[in-house]
């Protein structure tokens, strides 16, 4: 039996959050905090999908006596983490985490707590509850008749495995949540359903359905938009890529991009000069999209090999092929929707991440 004045249970940001203000306010109290992971952070340990991170803006999500520094406001889930871990070590708060600790249940009598656990007993005058609200050995999976029949991969966001290839496959994402919406534009646009409570039924021939944050690897071939916000990188990234697979087939050859921009090189050249200058190859970016504009200057400036200021078919060329090949990481010849959206977003070549 141990005794102890408070023990708090949970070392995420609840439970590390509640130890900081104890430690400040009542230095003399003895605390301990029982953690059944070998980690702290709680959910942002836990959670390792692609692309997980806040949906609150960090200013306010951090502590009040620690300010979040980052320079991103939607922060990713690792550097939340890291936070919580640095905050607990800052403030020695780490020495008082009992690791492996499951608290199994709790009885108030007299005037104290006692508390059990798989390992050991405590006992405390206050019991403070950083527990989180879900279940941590396995996420919400709803019972969906035929789920073993589905011989494709089923996967649930909150035990994503660590080695899942997904690039290149066909996806579908069961649910139209904050993880869908994180985890969907982490792999660039997918070819594959967002599907929401209520289109079960449909949904069903293509791959079973899961809870409101599971993904499915479907075996099966779907067709749908993901619309991402209008002037977004994704946006333009989107476009971009749907312009050149006009067959919709999920990649592109760099020998279409090459036809294609060859095209592209004919329209703009408006004197039919044979070159094109930096006021034809931008002229159609929308005179608010600075970024954009910026961005094709990188671009165009890398194409000019010459450095005379203006562009041939050539240098267009040259350029669109040693870029194309740089990311067709297979050397198939074929650039997937992933790989166009993992090399141009925040590519300050192609589509910057924040606009304007
Ligand atoms: C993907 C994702 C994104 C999110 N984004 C946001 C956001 O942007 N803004 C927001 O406000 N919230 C968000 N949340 C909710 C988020 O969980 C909370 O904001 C916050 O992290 C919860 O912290 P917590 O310490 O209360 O709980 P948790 O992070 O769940 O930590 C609870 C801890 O208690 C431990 N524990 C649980 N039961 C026991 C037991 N019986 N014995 C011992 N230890 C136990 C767990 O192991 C864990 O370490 C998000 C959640 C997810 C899953």
């Amino acid at each position: 039996m141990r005794d102890t004045d408070v023990l708090i249970v949970g070392a995420g940001l609840s439970g590390i959050g509640a130890a900081h203000r104890l430690q400040a306010a009542r230095p003399r109290d003895r605390y301990a905090i029982l953690e059944q992971r070998p980690a702290i952070g709680g959910t942002w340990d836990l959670f390792r999908f692609p692309g997980v991170r806040s949906d609150s803006d960090m200013y306010t999500f951090a502590y009040p006596f620690r300010p979040w520094r980052g320079s991103r406001s939607l922060a990713a889930g690792a550097e939340i983490r890291q936070y919580i871990v640095d905050t607990a070590r800052e403030g020695g708060i780490d020495r008082h985490v009992h690791h492996g600790t499951t608290v199994l249940g709790a009885d108030w009598s007299g005037d104290r707590w006692t508390v059990r656990t798989d390992r050991d007993t405590w006992t405390a005058r206050f019991l403070h509850l950083c527990a989180g609200y879900y279940a941590y050995d396995r996420g919400h999976l709803p019972d969906f008749p035929g789920v073993g029949d589905y011989a494709g991969t089923l996967v649930h966001p909150q035990a994503w495995p660590e080695d899942l290839d997904w690039a290149g496959r066909q996806v579908v994402v069961i649910g139209s949540g904050a993880t869908a919406v994180t985890l969907v534009p982490a792999r660039g646009r997918v070819r594959g359903d967002l599907i929401a409570r209520g289109a079960v039924g449909a949904a069903a021939v293509v791959a079973i359905v899961v809870s409101a944050v599971a993904v499915v690897q479907a075996t099966q071939k779907v067709d749908v938009e993901i619309d991402y916000p209008e002037g977004s990188p994704q946006d333009f990234a989107q476009d971009w890529f749907e312009t050149h697979d006009r067959d919709h087939v999920g990649y592109v050859t760099i020998d279409e991009v090459l036809k294609y921009e060859d095209k592209v090189f004919k329209r703009f050249d408006a004197d039919h000069d044979g070159k094109l200058t930096f006021k034809e190859f931008a002229g159609g970016i929308p005179p608010d999209q600075a970024n954009y504009l910026a961005a094709n200057h990188i671009r165009f400036d890398k194409m000019d090999a010459d450095h005379d200021g203006t562009v041939s078919p050539r240098e267009m060329e040259d350029y669109y092929r040693a870029f194309l090949k740089q990311i067709d990481k297979k050397g198939d010849g074929k650039i997937t929707e992933a790989e166009w959206f993992a090399a141009t977003i925040g590519n300050p070549e192609w589509y910057p991440t924040s606009v304007n």
